[in-house]
């Protein structure tokens, strides 16, 4: 049984962040809402806090960067997740530039679902958002293998951004409908970068959102991810809208408590006011329990950061 915050909320998700480490520098990234950090946790480490997490009712593992597939040893992280018993999902969430090399051991070490970042088709937008060497087509090789070695679903994020990539959503929505991606649209957020970025590039979600409605022949909420609405689009298709700044249904609906990448237990994006620090103690072999009460605490101490709608 998961435990439940003061707010109702089950605590089901934990996001991993493993390094701050990234051979990118998208335009628009919040870096998990994190400081950046040096310090690394070891696979041994995160299997450890992993096993205390399922303990308290944690079923599912995100693991995020910087950049994941950076970490020589994801394959062992991964492993080492996926083995625990109780976990039922390891899922990913990659820039997928080094997708095509790794997916093999990534699958073989029973990863079950990926989201990868594919801010545009486009040659030249994509090197304006992201600024690395990579293609969109580099890594669309990468999708392909992924999905041919049975992870799935494979999902597409989008972060929507006025003026660079808002006009191909068309051209994104017609590429993931033909191989079988589920498209996630997200709102840009205003976490990790500076205000001027964000209000350069901030687009309001919700008219694209109301063109996809029009599109779409069945609308279902997740529940279980943040209200998140999930569209089966007429011709064939599936976008999911994200967007944070909802009138509080984001944070109700949340079930993630998050483990930085120099080991603190972060329980919400949005707030750095709240970290409790664990990996000190867990080098000083902290034992379980000790461990668990922790978890408790952050989740006791959970609070809903959007309580209204927030307007730039
Ligand atoms: N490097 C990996 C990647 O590119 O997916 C993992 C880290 S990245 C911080 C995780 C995801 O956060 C990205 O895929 C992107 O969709 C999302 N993201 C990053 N910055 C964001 C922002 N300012 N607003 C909304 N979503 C953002």
């Amino acid at each position: 049984m998961p435990l439940i915050d003061r707010y109702g909320r089950p605590i089901v998700n934990l996001r991993i962040t493993l390094t701050h480490k990234c051979n990118y520098r998208c335009i628009y990234c919040h870096m998990e809402g994190e400081e950046k950090a040096l310090e690394e946790l070891t696979p041994e480490e995160i299997e450890r806090i992993a096993r205390v997490a399922v303990k308290i009712g944690i079923s599912k593992v995100k693991l995020t960067g910087g950049e994941p597939l950076i970490r020589e040893d994801i394959g062992e992280i991964v492993r080492r997740l996926s083995h625990i018993n109780g976990m039922e999902e390891v899922s990913m969430t990659t820039n997928g530039s080094l997708l095509k090399e790794k997916v093999k051991e990534l699958a073989k070490a029973n990863l079950k679902r990926i989201n990868v970042n594919i801010p545009s088709l486009r040659e030249e937008t994509y090197k304006y958002i992201t600024n690395s060497e990579y293609s969109p087509k580099q890594i669309i090789e990468g999708v392909m293998e992924a999905k041919k070695l049975g992870i799935n679903p494979v999902k597409v994020n989008m972060v929507i951004l006025r003026g660079v990539n808002d006009d191909q959503i068309d051209e994104m929505i017609t590429f993931t409908r033909k191989n079988d991606l589920i498209l996630q649209l997200i709102e840009l957020e205003n976490v990790g970068i500076d205000e001027e970025t964000y209000s350069k590039y901030h687009a309001d979600i919700s008219s694209i959102e109301e063109k996809i409605k029009n599109e779409a022949e069945k609308v279902i909420v997740r529940r279980d991810m943040q209200n998140r609405r999930k569209y089966i689009l007429k011709g064939g298709g599936e976008v999911e809208i994200v967007n944070p700044y909802e009138n509080g249904s984001f944070c109700s609906a949340c079930t993630r408590i998050r483990l930085t990448a120099d080991g603190k237990i972060k329980p919400c994006l949005m707030r750095n006011d709240n970290l409790i620090d664990i990996k000190n103690l867990l080098r000083n072999n902290l034992d379980e329990y000790e461990l668990m009460k922790l978890f408790v605490k952050a989740i006791e101490g959970r609070e809903p950061y959007w309580k209204r709608r927030v307007t730039p």
